[in-house]
This record gives C-alpha cells, structure tokens and sequence, in this order.
C-alpha cells in the first residue's frame, strides 16, 4: 500500500501555511481516499505547531519540522528538513507544491531518497484499464500543447503540483496535534538577511487576480489620428489595473519592443509576456486589448475560462472563435470609460 506525504511550508512574510501548500492538501486527501493510501502532512516553519492549526479535520498524520531557521528559504536547510519529513513517513508518493521554495530543493530531495520527480504536474488519478489499477498524473508539454498522462513503477515519486489546479484546504484553525521530526542540519553557509519586494501596487503580475489584462502592441502603434500616444496607453493602463486589481498581461510583440529600441512601456518586463514561450496563468477571466490573438499568444490564456477581447480589426485572431466576446472598438476609447465607471464605483480621486 503507498504512503502518501503532502509537504507544506509556511508563507515568507508570515506563519501561515502558503494557499499552494493548502491545495497540496486537498489533493493529499483526495489521492489518499482514491488508493486507500495513508495519508501524512509534513508542515516547515518557523512555528510549525502555529501554522498546522490550520489542518484540524483533516484526519492525517501530522509532522512538523520547526525553528527560526525554517523561516525562509534556504537550499540546505530546505532539502534537509523535506529529507527527514519523507523518511519519517516512509512516503512512496510526496506532494508538494510547485512554489518557488520546493522547485528549488525537491529534485535534490528525491535523489537523496534514491526516487524520481515529475514537476508541473495538473491532475492525478487511477486508471482501472489495466489488470490492476494503476497511479497516473497528467502533465502538459511543450508550452501546454500536448497532455501526456504518466504513471511510473519506481517509489518514492515526488510530484510538483501546478498552483490552481486543486481548491485550497480551509477550515477553523484549532488543536491539531503534530509529531516534531528532528533534523540533523548541515554546515550552513547561506544567512538569509531579508527580503526586498517591490511594493504591492507595483507588482503587476498578480496570480490570485480574478482577471487578467493583456496588453498588445497595439497600445503603442499609430492611431487613427496618425500619432502615437504612448504615455496615455501608460496611464489607461496602470489606472485600469489600479482600479480593477487585475493582473498585467502583455503579448510578445509589445514587451519585445524594448529589446529593439523602440519606445515601451515601462511598467512591462518578460515576465508579463502570455503565451507560447511566456506565461501560462490561471485566472478566470481574461480582457485582451490591442492584441491581434494570434495562436502562440493564445495557447498562453488556455486556462482562462472567461474571454473578452477589444480590438480594432474585425477579422483579428480572438474574432475567429479564440474569445467570447469580441468589442471591435478603439481600446483607448473603451478603456477611458471603464476606468471613469470603475473609479466613481470605487469612489476613488
Ligand atoms: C515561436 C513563436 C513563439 C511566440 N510566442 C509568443 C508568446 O509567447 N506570446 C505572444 O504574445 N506572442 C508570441 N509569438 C508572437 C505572436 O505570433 C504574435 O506576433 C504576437 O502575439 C503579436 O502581438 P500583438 O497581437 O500584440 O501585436 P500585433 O500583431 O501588432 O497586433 C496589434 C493589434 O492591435 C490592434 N489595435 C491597434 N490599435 C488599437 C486600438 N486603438 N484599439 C484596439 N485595437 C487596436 C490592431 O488592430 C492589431 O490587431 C510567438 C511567435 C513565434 C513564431
């Protein structure tokens, strides 16, 4: 019989549980209910009683790695502590989110456990088609385009999840009792003195956004007028995401335009860029605006479920059945008037 482990860490600026952590839990418990498996959660944290509080109800065998070292995250530290955690549950399938802090450690992890590792996983399952039932998980390739489903005989097998894919645990923190796992550290040579982020209103990109705003290159091509407008897009664009909370989206074409020495807009790096060879985010609903909607930049919005796009040509990529709703308008036009409605609904200056 497996034994699964769900591995958790706490959020960097607080002693909470991050919500990727908690959606590993989710899928820990449903897995466990599937197999029959047993299930244990594995929590790292400066406060490990504190953040597991969280996981009352959860009926799992709880263990902890905890200490002032935990806080943050450190490849030695890090790769230690998830070593005892799967050793302690003698796991034959981990779970763990694909946060930056796991990516980082769990393949050294599951080379120290003599296992294999698939990253980016999306969704897991038993297939009765066989002569027994078998463990799969599915994983998309080559920038979302080809869905292989994998099932693989050696243990343990750690499995990177996906953010977004399963729905977070949630429930009244309350007494959970949590076995306290020892650690033997190693020489550490990493001191961690801080964090610099940008401030919130900053920060563009925004995963838990419910919507996504992708600019095109449109935003600083010539308009009807024969001008460029470059600092109004800017500022429709920064009041928009202002006012609204959404996430900053932007195709290739516009973020590429720095690179070539044109002039861009300053708030937009590659780490905006949607599609084929950028980003693939998660959000529900998603407003492309002077954007053509050519395939490798929608293959990026594959998991945005609700589709509105505004562009100036009829016959754009989104007009032919990639959106719900094409507004064949002039995005500087529309946009100044969402932002005028959006600011007296949020009674902003
Ligand atoms: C291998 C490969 C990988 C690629 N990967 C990506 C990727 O990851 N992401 C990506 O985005 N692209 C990618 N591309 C490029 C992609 O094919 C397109 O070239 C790119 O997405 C076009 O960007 P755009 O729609 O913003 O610009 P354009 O094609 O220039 O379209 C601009 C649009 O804005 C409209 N417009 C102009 N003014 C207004 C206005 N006032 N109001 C409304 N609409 C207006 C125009 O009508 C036009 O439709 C890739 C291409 C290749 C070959």
């Amino acid at each position: 019989m497996d034994s699964i482990l769900v591995l958790t860490h706490q959020e960097d600026c607080s002693a909470d549980l991050t919500k990727t952590s908690l959606e590993a839990v989710t899928a820990g418990l449903e897995l466990a209910e599937q197999l029959g498996a047993q299930l244990s959660i594995g929590a790292i944290a400066q406060d490990a009683l504190k953040a597991v509080k969280v996981l009352v109800g959860t009926h799992a065998r709880i263990l902890s790695v905890s200490g002032d070292v935990f806080a943050q995250a450190r490849y030695a530290s890090d790769a230690a502590a998830c070593e005892a955690l799967c050793r302690a549950a003698q796991a034959t399938i981990v779970l763990a989110p694909h946060s930056s802090r796991f990516a980082r450690v769990m393949g050294g992890v599951s080379h120290r456990l003599g296992g294999c590792i698939d990253t980016h996983v999306s969704d897991m399952h038993t297939s009765t088609e066989g002569a027994a039932p078998t463990f799969e998980v599915t994983r998309w390739f080559y920038r979302q385009r080809i869905e292989a489903v994998l099932s693989r005989a050696s243990r343990p097998w750690v499995l990177l999840l996906d953010a977004g894919t399963y729905a977070a645990w949630s429930a009244t923190p309350g007494a959970v009792h949590a076995g306290e796992i020892a650690v033997e550290m190693p020489v550490q040579r990493t001191q961690v003195t801080g964090l610099r982020a940008p401030k919130q209103d900053e920060q563009t990109i925004r995963p838990e956004a419910k919507m996504l705003f992708v600019a095109g290159a449109g935003w600083t091509k010539k308009q009807p007028d024969g001008q460029i407008h470059l600092a109004e897009a800017a500022d429709l664009i920064l009041n928009f995401l202002h006012t609204s909370g959404a996430s900053l989206g932007s195709s290739k074409s516009l973020v590429d335009q720095g690179s070539d020495g044109q002039p861009v807009l300053p708030f937009l790096t590659h780490l905006n860029q949607v599609g084929q060879t950028g980003s693939t985010p998660r959000h529900p609903k998603g407003l492309s605006t002077c954007c053509h909607g050519e395939e490798p930049h929608v293959v990026g919005w594959r998991f945005v479920r609700e589709r509105r796009a505004i562009s100036l040509d009829p016959n754009c990529g989104w007009a032919r059945g990639k959106a719900d709703v094409v507004y064949v308008a002039d995005a500087f036009q529309v946009i100044t008037r969402i932002n005028e409605i959006l600011r007296s609904s949020n009674r902003l200056p």
